[in-house]
């Protein structure tokens, strides 16, 4: 049996203003694609791993991934569709075909970059061939992307610890159904509703009912794979929201039963997925209020509108600003600033130096903000971790990096590219333990859990403005579903 392996990976905040250009991807081929990711916990090592364990050749072809920017231009589109098509027909006959998209792709061209893509390849391979998708739980999953492959598997969690899983899941499920042993049908459903990208942690509530209906409906001897996707708020296409997948064998009608009966008790639970999170200067001062000491550890503050990980600069200054103002000491945070951090290595480790840093890529995420600090370390920015990490990566880039002590007592970790706060290693690896931190701001929402939960007094999301913010009253929408909650609040769903 020989299965293809290929995609496009990308997230995308249609109100960023940083372009998904062809040079913004990162693009693997052929044997690339299994030095990168065999030994990690992504979606393509799960998709690899069904070759080690079974009489299965997988053969990686190409796969394309940029950081969540804004929307991919049509030329990058283009290209890396083209040549996926052509790996596809040099190199088959195929039984099979893996695709590792992330679900909420959007290109100048086709608001619904990821349909296109499936749309693409089942008219290349023709109906007989098999072919499975594996998605991020941020997907937002449209009915083209149902209709043209057999099999939709989604991360179960958020933070993204199981992407190996769920792609192997995919992987046998497409395997099984190339050996004629099963015939997977999907139901997709997809009920009016945007679920607010502060109430997105699986293991809390509302998802953690959302995610043991999913279970309940997994006991049915008839249901071979579920999923829930949570939906990504800042993609806006028409297909923007919640959805839920069925997959049974040959019973359509027990696939549409078991999502709709999951749509529709995350319908009742609407209310409670709208956003509620203090204000910078409420969180700031909570969290000096209430802190104890070094035995349990810092308070952590999300920079929810500087989501790094969802497309947003991460280089918003909105923390500090309220930080300086309000004179809390012990507070650490990374900002990317390349320019600044080229004035620190021009003053050289251990000298002082003034310099403004922050809020320079727009002008939603606050502004320069000046301060005088001494040098503690200069660093290439790279780093590795072996804990378990957000979206199973393991190899991490920062750029060139400088530690910059201030006279406010703020240590500010300078970087050169927009990376997440998604591993502690970001702290260790230039020699700053966060643990003896008052606060810690991690820019993001839920990816930074898994590296900041095991130090954290406690974990508080932060309002703040931005590109990503928790506050959707902020953006603009023009493609968006019009009856839509929360932004129609009457509107009804129709669950027959
Ligand atoms: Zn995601």
């Amino acid at each position: 049996m020989k299965l293809a392996l290929l995609g496009i990976y990308h997230e995308t905040n249609t109100f960023s203003r940083v372009p998904a250009d062809y040079k913004a991807f990162e693009i693997y081929r052929y044997s690339q694609i299994r030095d990168e990711y065999l030994d990690s916990q992504t979606t393509n090592a799960g998709f690899l791993q069904i070759s080690e364990e079974e009489d299965i050749d997988v053969v990686p072809l190409i796969f394309a991934i940029t950081g969540p920017i804004g929307t991919i231009t049509a030329e990058a589109f283009d290209l890396l569709t083209k040549e996926m098509m052509s790996l596809l027909t040099q190199n088959g006959p195929w039984d099979g075909i893996l695709l590792s998209l992330h679900g909420a792709a959007v290109s100048e061209d086709y608001p619904d970059a990821d349909g296109e893509i499936t749309k693409r390849v089942r008219n290349l391979v023709g109906p007989e061939v098999v072919v499975g998708l594996s998605l991020d739980m941020h997907a937002n999953i449209s009915q083209e992307m149902a209709d043209n492959v057999n099999v939709i598997t989604v991360y179960r969690t958020n933070p993204h610890l199981d992407p190996k899983i769920r792609a192997f899941e995919c992987a046998e499920l497409v395997a099984k159904t190339v050996k004629g042993e099963i015939n997977p049908v999907v139901w997709l459903e997809t009920p009016p509703m945007l679920i607010n990208i502060v109430k997105q942690f699986t293991d809390e509530e509302p998802m953690k009912s959302i995610m043991d209906n999913l279970q309940k409906t997994l006991y049915s001897p008839k249901i071979l794979h579920g999923s829930v996707a949570e939906g990504y708020p800042y993609a806006d296409v028409e297909e923007m929201g919640m959805s839920f997948i069925s997959i049974a064998d040959g019973d359509l009608s027990s696939a549409k039963q078991a999502s709709k009966w999951m749509a529709e008790k995350a319908w009742h639970l609407r209310e409670n997925f709208i956003g509620d999170t203090p204000s910078p200067e409420e969180a700031l001062s909570y969290a000096d209020k209430n802190y104890t000491g070094i035995s349990e550890g810092p308070y952590v503050l999300m920079d929810v509108g500087d989501n790094i990980g969802a497309g947003s600069s991460a280089d918003s200054t909105h923390m500090l600003n309220a930080a300086v103002k309000l004179g809390i000491r012990g507070y650490l945070q990374t900002l990317c600033d390349p320019d600044s951090v080229s004035l620190c290595e021009s003053a050289g480790m251990g000298s002082t130096l003034t310099v403004s840093v922050g809020g320079k890529t727009d002008n939603m995420h606050g502004e320069p903000i000046t301060v005088k600090g001494i040098v503690r370390t200069l660093s290439d920015g790279k780093f590795e971790d072996a804990r378990p990490t957000h979206g199973g990566f393991k190899y991490f880039d920062g750029g060139p990096t400088a530690v910059l002590d201030t006279e406010n007592g703020h240590t500010l970790i300078l970087t050169s590219l927009r990376c997440g706060n998604t591993s502690r290693e970001q702290m260790y690896s230039v020699g700053v333990s966060p643990e003896e931190y008052r606060v810690v701001v991690a820019k993001g929402v839920v990816s930074p859990r898994p590296a900041y939960q095991p130090i954290a007094k406690e974990i508080i999301l932060v309002n703040t403005p931005g590109v990503t913010t928790s506050d959707l009253t902020f953006f603009n929408y023009h493609r968006r579903r019009l009856n839509l909650y929360p932004f129609d609040p009457t509107v009804s769903y129709n669950t027959k």
